[in-house]
């Protein structure tokens, strides 16, 4: 089934001429990254997907359904972690459910249980470390009812050994709850690593230069890959 789909964007900031003719479809449960150089309009499509900007022309369907300019329904996960410091490890990924007005607390305990928080559920954000702060972050996305995920640069900040683990244990909660994700990232070897599908953003305005099928690349072909992907982000 279709979750997601972006038809014909275009964007422009007055006479800066941002995204043009952005067509991408994302199936349910498929998790697809998107490389570009800074500056290409990453943000700025997951701004206009999350519907806090409206596209110079084009639309978003979710499921079919015309969502373009209106907000509410993805699940978002910045790039610092944005934590609420009053509240809670349990307080706070449990915000995504209370807003909605479904908390379900088994389902909680199991969430926490399996991403190993159960045993530091109550304390604070400021006690933990920057990787801890973003998994609560990604949690806190995760537990927002039904969704789509954006991540923008979710583990950018992070030290390479933090990020490396932290790929690891997304990939062991993803194998549970599957859902449908779009994540922005600078790093190669994360896009291969994580995804199903890697688009990638080029020129000026941005195009979709190519999407490259990775769930299945072998060793050598991956080599080749990240040699060209290299080349493109220059
Ligand atoms: P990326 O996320 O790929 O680094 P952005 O989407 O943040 O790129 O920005 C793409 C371009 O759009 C840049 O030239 C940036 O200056 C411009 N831009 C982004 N947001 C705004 C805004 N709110 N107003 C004017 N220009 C913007
Ligand atoms: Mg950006």
């Amino acid at each position: 089934m279709t979750k997601l789909e972006l038809k014909n964007i275009r964007h422009s900031f007055g006479s800066n001429s941002v995204l043009n003719a952005i067509n991408l479809t994302l199936s349910e449960g498929e998790f697809i990254t998107i490389l570009g150089p800074s500056g290409s309009g990453k943000s700025t499509l997951f701004n206009i997907i999350g519907g806090l900007l409206i596209p110079t022309s084009g639309s978003v369907l979710l499921e079919g359904q015309d969502i373009t300019g209106s907000k509410g329904h993805v699940a978002y996960m910045p790039q610092s972690p944005s934590l609420m410091p009053w509240r809670t490890v349990d307080e706070n990924i449990q915000l995504g459910r209370e807003i909605k007005g479904q908390v379900d607390r088994a389902r909680m305990d199991d969430l926490l249980q399996r991403s190993g928080f159960a045993d530091i559920k109550d304390q604070y954000p400021d006690s933990l470390s920057g990787g801890m702060k973003q998994r609560v972050s990604f949690l806190r996305a995760l537990n927002t009812p039904g969704e789509l995920m954006l991540l923008d640069e979710p583990f950018s900040a992070l030290d390479e050994i933090t990020r490396i683990d932290m790929q690891r244990w997304l990939k062991e909660i993803l194998e549970v709850e599957k859902r449908t994700i779009l994540m922005i990232t600078h790093s190669i070897d994360e896009a291969i690593k994580l995804s199903d599908k890697i688009v990638v953003l080029e020129g000026k305005p941005a195009t979709i230069h190519q999407a490259i099928d990775v769930r299945y690349i072998s060793e050598t072909a991956e080599i080749t890959l990240k040699q060209q992907l290299l080349e493109l982000l220059r």
